[in-house]
């Protein structure tokens, strides 16, 4: 299988390339030349499997340069008991009639990137094997919360490997923060930076794109790599669950074969909705993705006009994950959706750098359209959400995936759609515990309390167990304090890896 660029100025490449490159050299993404698919026959065959089995059949057409053996290997060290609190990984729980969540936060961070970055260092170093790498990988991310913590976890003392984590000072949760900055390995870094998300992606980008100092960088036995979802290897991982929860379906007999579902994904970056394009691609029953945003609701407005607009305030909420005016993988349904035409997604995306916004001609948005829905929740909306998802189903979720039934209930009241729905829940809602505190015991009640007093509190109310990670954090030792202003970026990674 080769993998081509969005941006249609650099060779094909095999996945062991994609995925130590993580970006294209011409400022593309990667996309796979072809969609694998799956028939119906092949899709009752993965109900039958469990979540290792199924990640497997999913991942290996994918990986034509990876053996089977070693596409088993990785999957094994990723979805296994010592990383994930449950034996189903990703286990389906209903909600209500028709009414799924795809909890997807019982890996070792807490958050769903958990699912892909569990396994992402053990395909970059095979990777890096396949394709003769001599230098130190170097991983570079921003982070709006949480991919951050999950990377590090996931590289942390990995042979061959380093990893710098960027993430905006004021952007993230106290725990988010707090889990970041104690991450004990010798190989990590971890950077405040001034600004918002879409800076500190902004910075990456950038630092990618300096051929100069990337030429530096390997001239000192360094190669720099992305663990953000614009790596493919991060992509592949998320398209497995779609799967496996329609698997879940069959097996407990909600649909027979072919019947099909929506599924309801709280969105930033354009990832996890990204991968459940893919899976719809490969033949998963899909009838509509409803992109579910916050109060950055530029997703919303595309999908509605065909019109991308970052031009607006960005606003901080309590979905901070979703903080994002830039969703850097809308760059790839975009190449799929225009018949893979790289020369209208380059002038886009040059669109988008010089002035801030670009319009999609009309086949484009009516085939974005077509497919998806979308709408957002302000935070007071989202807060609502999880209150009355507590009180009518006993289920506690955490702020983004409230964003994520606050916009589902919007599209039933708009549509009448009774199809069978799976609302993707991104974070256990103990990692944004003042939020959900407050949104289930009233604001009187977190007053004053930090949020680690909060996670007992939570615990007590919910009788839900406190996730292993989230445990003592306040009493973990800070390793990294250092803050730097958007401009200095490029000088911290120099200074983290060159100098001693
Ligand atoms: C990253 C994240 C999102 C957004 O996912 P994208 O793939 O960036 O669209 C939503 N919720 C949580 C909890 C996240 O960590």
């Amino acid at each position: 299988m080769f993998y081509e660029s969005t941006r249609g100025n650099f060779r094909r490449v095999f996945s062991a390339e994609a995925i130590k490159l993580g970006i294209s050299p011409d400022g593309g993404l990667f996309v796979p030349r072809e969609i694998a698919t799956f028939d119906l026959p092949a899709l009752e065959k993965l109900a039958g499997l469990d979540y290792r089995e199924r990640a497997f059949t999913i991942l290996k057409p994918y990986l034509t340069d990876f053996s089977e053996e070693e596409v088993r290997e990785c999957v094994a060290l990723a979805y296994n008991a010592d990383k994930y609190d449950t034996p189903e990984i990703a286990p389906l729980r209903r909600l209500a009639g028709g009414l799924f969540a795809l909890e997807l936060w019982h890996g070792p961070t807490s958050a769903f990137k958990d699912m892909a970055l569990t396994i992402l260092p053990h395909l970059m170093t095979r990777s890096a094997a396949k394709t003769g790498e001599k230098s130190t990988i170097v991983i570079l991310v921003a982070t709006s919360g949480d991919t951050g913590k999950a990377a590090l976890e996931g590289f942390k003392d990995v042979p061959g490997t380093r990893i710098v984590v960027f993430y905006p000072e004021e952007g993230v949760s106290r725990v988010q923060k707090r889990q970041m900055i104690t991450q004990e390995g010798k190989n990590v870094a971890v950077v405040a930076v001034r600004g918002n998300f879409d800076d500190a992606q902004n910075g990456v980008k950038e630092i990618f794109g300096d051929a100069e100092f990337n030429r530096e960088l390997n001239s000192s036995g360094y190669t720099l790599s992305s663990a953000n979802s614009i790596n493919w290897g991060r992509l592949l991982p998320q398209i497995a669950y779609y799967f496996s929860a329609y698997a879940d379906l069959l097996n407990e007999g909600t649909v027979s074969v072919g019947d099909k579902i929506n599924f309801v994904v709280p969105t930033g970056n354009f990832g996890n909705i990204l991968a459940a394009f893919y899976a719809r691609e490969m033949g998963l029953p899909v009838r509509r993705l409803i992109c579910a945003a916050n109060a950055n609701n530029v997703l919303a407005d595309f999908i509605r006009t065909g019109a991308y607009d970052r031009r607006r305030p960005f606003i901080k909420t309590a979905s901070p994950s979703m903080d994002i005016l830039i969703s850097s993988n809308l760059e790839r349904l975009l190449y799929h959706l225009s018949g893979r035409d790289h020369v209208r997604v380059r002038n886009w995306m040059a669109d988008l750098k010089e002035s801030g916004r670009y319009s999609v001609d009309e086949l484009t948005r009516a085939r974005v359209g077509k497919l998806f829905w979308s709408d957002f929740a302000g935070d007071g909306e989202t807060k609502e959400t999880i209150r009355s998802i507590y009180r009518n189903y006993n289920y506690l979720v955490d702020t983004h995936t409230a964003v994520g039934l606050n916009v589902y209930k919007k599209y039933t009241v708009q549509t009448g759609d009774p199809t069978i729905t799976i609302v993707v829940s991104t974070a256990s809602p103990f990692k944004f515990n003042e939020s959900v505190a407050g949104a289930i015991l009233g604001e009187e009640a977190v007053r004053g309390k930090d949020e680690f007093s909060l996670l007992e509190v939570l615990a007590a109310e919910s009788k839900m167990e406190i996730p292993q990670g989230l445990k003592n954090l306040d009493k973990k030792p800070v390793w990294h304090a250092s803050l730097v202003a958007r401009e200095e970026m490029q000088e911290a990674v120099r200074r983290n890896l060159l100098s001693v």
